[in-house]
């Protein structure tokens, strides 16, 4: 614990907002003492971990990489973190990432753009950037991110490593800060696909503090390792993938070409691979940001300086909540906060926000048109490579498009697993609802 954290406190990639050193080496002390009585040690005791720093630990810092929680401290602690923590895992590091979920890049955080683990010129990815690189680079062994439209998934890509988004609702919000709360899902960053399963195991169930959340059954090992060959499972083994994800001009040639090797590789084992019609890469996007800036204006709201954070004193109530907000939100927390009260506000809700919801519900009866003829969808995480840090910031319509493959089964509610695949961006792989199981077992297949 003592070496992450020195190589945490050395690290030159800006992974860290606060380093959890007491608490840390508290926790360790405890199993040191376990180990020394001979007692049975669980499969997680001992095993350091990250958090990305939009969730409750209760006495920590948790900033949302924002200005006006740079002071905050977590009165409590988010029920996933909870249940690691009843594992006997060791949270070391409160981790760099887009201020409160909003980026694609990791640039947009009052602690310093997160840098690649490959490369220092590039963006570690978004929002879960410092997450995704801590793992790349060995200094936590899984980080907990938080993925709304790709968070997790995109970061975990750009940097080589697993990330999972798991069935919406599979795990507890709760004690997690609310960006979108209909997409909002708690989801692991780790090295394998058995590191990925042990930690959602721990982490999922149904919590009376997210009434969203949902029962789910354990996934074994057995039930992950067992697989030889896919085509065995349910007698079909279909795979697909979306036409138009692969033949347009946005896509990043070598991408595409990686991405088509990809499906080769997997027609040459046997496996059925047909490719399916789906809703063009804008209009996702354009649904998605609808309805997330709609819910992130929302959920925002609370944070004028009265309960949370820092505030700023004007000549009355009214005006203390304007400079607090103005002043310490993000030029992106700002376009989007801006963008939600638009388009919820009389005149415009109708004719954007219910149409971005019928759109969503449009979406979702395309994927459940689409499992009925295939067990997998396969894609790319991203269409391009990971940006050079500053570009995004340039132009943000840019990194919104970025977002083209992910945000779809965040609408979805689907689980889907990036994979590092040999890109720069990694393979994503996407089951119908509550099939988190078949995702893993697909990944472990082609690993
Ligand atoms: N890049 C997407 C956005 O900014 C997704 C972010 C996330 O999943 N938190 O909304």
């Amino acid at each position: 614990i003592q070496q992450k954290l020195n190589a945490l406190k050395e690290n030159t990639n800006n992974t860290v907002n606060s380093l959890l050193d007491d608490l840390a080496l508290h926790l360790a002390a405890k199993v040191d003492a376990k180990i020394t009585n001979g007692d049975t040690i669980g499969l997680l005791e001992g095993i350091p971990f990250g958090i990305k720093d939009v969730y409750m630990l209760q006495g920590t810092y948790a900033t949302a990489s924002s200005n006006l929680l740079k002071n905050y401290k977590s009165p409590y602690t988010a029920t996933a973190i909870q249940k690691l923590l009843n594992a006997g895992a060791i949270p070391i590091v409160k981790e760099n990432c887009d201020s409160f979920g909003h980026g694609s890049s990791s640039e947009n955080t009052i602690f310093g753009a997160v840098k690649n683990a490959s490369n220092p010129d590039l963006v570690g990815g978004g929002s879960s950037g410092g997450s995704a690189v801590n793992v790349a680079k060995d200094y936590t062994i899984f980080s907990i991110g938080g993925d709304t439209g790709g968070s997790v998934r995109q970061p975990a890509g750009y940097n080589h490593v697993y990330g999972l988004k798991p069935t919406y609702g599979r795990i507890s919000r709760y004690g997690l800060m609310a960006y979108a709360s209909s997409t909002d899902c708690v989801g692991p960053i780790a090295k394998s696909v058995e590191d990925i399963r042990i930690v959602l195991n721990v982490m999922s169930g149904k919590d009376v503090k997210d009434q969203t959340s949902i029962t789910s059954s354990e996934i074994s090992e057995e039930a992950i390792k067992t697989l030889s060959e896919f085509k065995t499972l349910k007698g079909l083994g279909k795979i697909g993938y979306f036409k138009n994800f692969i033949e347009n001009d946005a896509i990043d040639s070598k991408i595409k070409a990686d991405f088509l090797t990809a499906i080769e590789k997997i027609k040459a084992k046997g496996i059925q691979v047909k490719a399916l019609d789906f809703f063009k890469s804008d209009i996702l996007v354009s649904t998605y940001y609808t309805l997330a800036m709609a819910e992130t204006a929302s959920n925002l709201s609370r944070l004028d300086g009265s309960n949370y954070g820092n505030r700023i004193e004007d000549k009355n109530l009214k005006e203390s909540y304007a400079i607090t907000r103005s002043e310490n939100f993000s030029e992106e927390t700002k376009r989007r906060i801006v963008g939600g009260n638009q388009v919820l506000s009389q005149g415009f809700s109708d004719e954007i926000y219910l149409k971005g919801l019928a759109l969503r519900d449009a979406i979702s009866e395309n994927f459940e048109n689409d499992f009925k003829e295939v067990d997998i969808i396969l894609s790319p995480v991203t269409p391009n490579t990971p940006p050079k840090i500053g570009d995004s910031l340039k132009d943000p319509h840019a990194m919104y498009l970025s977002d083209a493959y992910t945000v779809g089964f965040s609408l979805g509610q689907l689980p889907t697993l990036t994979i590092p695949q040999g890109t720069d961006t990694g393979l994503q792989i996407t089951a119908a609802k509550n099939n988190d199981e078949l995702v893993l077992k697909f990944a472990n297949f082609l690993k």
